[in-house]
């Protein structure tokens, strides 16, 4: 579970989220939805360690997150993925998958890859530099380097922006793949339409406050 209980967060001294309350569970999609600037993306930053939490805590699984560095919030598991900015550009999806699995002898970076590679299918890709795939094939590498480190929890920031239907389609039939494996995810989306026929609930965020929070098909 990842949870957010009175959450005040923003950068440097500018407050952005007010008393957010949030639970995601695992086995299901959470969906963060709202304007533009109305905070979805410092939620996600705020979990991941990355924005400044003022106030309030965050949990991730079983443990208090809230003052942990960004680096020991993903050893417990958690990924966060933005959607250009995982993958290196400059080496090939293979190079990527090994850096992402780094910890990991030969041997099992064989068994794992073939694990995450049933999973998400970059198969024909491992050998092209990150540089000429496509936005949603990078999308894809970065969920595979997520999984090769055994990441539990996922943050997915506007996962299919700028994806062409098919790719975009692709990319959450991936998100619902990792829900039925019972991994947590939370799925922040501007075209909330898209985001709320694949989840399981909702959180309405409007100028850095929760307005709605409930099942995602009301
Ligand atoms: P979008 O739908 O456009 O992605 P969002 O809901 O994700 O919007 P955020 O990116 O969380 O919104 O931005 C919320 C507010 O925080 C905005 O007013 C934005 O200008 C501000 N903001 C975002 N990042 C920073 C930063 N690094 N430093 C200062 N302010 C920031
Ligand atoms: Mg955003």
């Amino acid at each position: 579970m990842i949870a957010a209980k009175s959450l005040n967060a923003g950068y440097g001294k500018l407050q952005i989220l007010y008393e957010v309350d949030l639970e995601a569970r695992p086995g299901e999609i959470t969906a963060v939805v709202g304007p533009n600037g109305s905070g979805k993306s410092t939620l996600l930053k705020a979990i991941a360690g990355i924005a400044k939490i003022f106030g309030g805590r965050v949990y991730i699984g079983d443990r208090d997150a809230t003052k942990m560095p960004a680096h020991e919030r993903a050893r417990l598991g958690l990924a966060y993925l933005q959607q250009t900015k995982n993958v290196f550009q400059n080496l090939t999806v293979l190079e990527n998958l090994r850096m992402a699995a780094y910890t990991l002898d030969a041997e099992r970076f064989r068994d794992k890859l073939e694990e995450v590679l049933e999973i998400v299918p970059i198969k024909p890709y491992l050998n092209r530099p990150a540089r000429e795939l496509s936005g949603g094939w990078r999308q894809m590498v970065a969920v595979a380097m997520a999984l090769m480190r055994d990441a539990r929890y996922f943050l997915f920031d506007e996962p299919t922006a700028q994806l062409s239907p098919k790719f975009a389609a692709d990319i959450l039939t991936l998100i619902q793949k990792l829900r039925d494996m019972g991994h947590t995810i939370i799925l922040a989306e501007q075209n909330a339409k898209k985001a709320l026929e694949i989840s399981d609930k909702a959180y309405l965020l409007v100028s850095g406050r929760v307005n709605y929070a409930g099942p995602a098909g009301d």
